[in-house]
């Protein structure tokens, strides 16, 4: 049998969400830019999301063979960990839909952990493949820093669904053997598929005619882009700044919006602030996806200083545009950046070693370019279309050799 349609399951994360504010980040524009490149390959994917803030009820065409639908899955405004018990209902408006549609699918791909109860639910009922991403795991996140709190709930369902998922993708051999270790899930039922990025969007342009855009000067640029939250680390970025002795005044930029109020955002100011840097951090709110190409393309460096990070999308982007990467040695973020060829990585979370590391970079205009350019070569082999055949392949298989499972959770 082979895939002609697919449903997609991202309960809680809208594809057409903007990226970098509330919950909204890289599982967002994963699952959009998933299914558009599927889509332009030919196979019809329906994604199924909650009802959420100001949608309600409504199907939306978002590209070639793609629909996002919309349906009840508890309070619009519920919290995301208030979730969970509002599965089966979400479940049966799914099945409702699919009734009076008179849709079939040959396999199921759910995304995240409450995602992938509906997943296993849905295509156990229909007899089809389930394919999961879970893109974050809960406990990773736990012990990645202190005072991360997860529903009880959420470790039970992972272990539950990798015990029945036909297919698990991980992002990384990090997170393939993390599921191993602290889940007992089977190995060999995991299959490494990267995240990819928008190649035509993300690429290098001239640095001089986009920081005159952005109405940026002379300085140094360091750049985060992210969700603003307690887990990626910020303070380290302010440390980090404060670390470097070698005279170059540096300008940080700070993109994306704080997931809770201004909580994390405001300690990260008060830091500044404490270490005489107030006048050098830049807070720039929220940018649109289709503009973050001018603010990758303007800095000298990217900083990734998360505690943890799955994947980490904004490293590819950056290094799509030709931008040189410091990260932290977490994750997936060890799978993209090539240590001293694309960028630096960092096995602690240590401003020295990041001052250090961002110093060699930007005091040297020859390391720059030349990370630049391999970054966005190695960038250039992790194009959408190639993650979409890679994932394409993934359901063709499932569906010519199925495998049942019925664990229970
Ligand atoms: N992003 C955006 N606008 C912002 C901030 C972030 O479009 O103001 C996007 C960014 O381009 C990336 C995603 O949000 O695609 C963040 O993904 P990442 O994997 O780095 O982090 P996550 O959100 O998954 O923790």
């Amino acid at each position: 049998m082979s895939v002609e349609r697919a449903a997609f399951i991202t309960f809680h994360a809208c594809p057409l969400a903007a990226p970098g504010q509330g919950k909204s980040g890289g599982m967002n524009v994963y699952v959009r830019q998933l299914a558009a490149a599927l889509g332009d390959m030919g196979m019809q994917i329906d994604i199924f999301t909650r009802e959420h803030e100001g949608i309600s009820n409504s199907i939306e065409t978002i590209g070639p063979n793609v629909r996002v639908i919309h349906l009840k899955g508890g309070d619009p405004e519920a919290h995301i960990g208030d979730l969970y018990n509002h599965l089966p209902e979400f479940l049966d408006e799914l099945n409702a839909f699919k009734e009076e549609e008179g849709l079939e699918y040959d396999v199921v791909h759910s995304h995240y952990w409450l995602s992938s109860w509906v997943g296993r639910e849905l295509s156990q009922a229909i007899g089809v493949p389930h394919v999961v991403t879970f893109h974050t795991l809960g406990l990773i996140k736990m012990q990645s820093r202190a005072g991360e709190v997860e529903p009880a709930e959420r470790p039970l369902v992972e272990a539950a669904v990798m015990a029945s998922a036909d297919r698990i993708i991980a992002f990384s051999p990090h997170e393939r053997d993390a599921m191993a270790r602290l889940y007992n899930a089977d190995a060999n039922k995991v299959s490494l598929v990267p995240c990819g990025v928008d190649l035509s969007v993300f690429r290098p342009l001239d640095q001089k005619s986009v920081r005159a855009r952005l109405g940026l000067n002379g300085e140094k640029i360091l750049l985060y882009v992210g969700r603003i939250e307690p887990l990626k680390g910020l303070d380290l970025l302010v440390e980090t700044a404060a670390q470097m002795d070698s005279g170059e005044k540096v300008r940080m930029i700070v993109v994306g919006a704080d997931v809770n109020g201004d909580r994390e955002m405001d300690r990260v100011k008060q830091l500044a602030k404490e270490r005489d840097l107030d006048d050098q951090i830049d807070f720039i709110g929220q940018v649109d996806h289709s503009e973050l190409p001018f603010y990758y393309n303007a800095a000298d460096v990217c900083v990734v200083p998360s505690y943890y990070e799955s994947f980490g999308l904004v490293a590819l982007e950056s290094m799509a545009c030709g931008t040189p990467v410091v990260a932290t040695r977490v994750g997936g973020l060890s799978t993209i950046i090539d240590h001293g060829h694309t960028g630096y990585l960092k096995s602690w979370r240590c401003p020295e070693a990041f001052a250090n590391s961002v110093e060699m970079i930007i005091s040297s205009d020859g390391l720059q370019q030349s990370m630049g350019e391999a970054a966005r070569k190695r960038a250039e082999g992790m194009g959408w279309d190639n993650v979409a055949a890679i994932m394409w392949d993934e359901y063709a298989v499932l569906t010519e050799n199925p495998v049942q499972d019925d664990n229970e959770y």
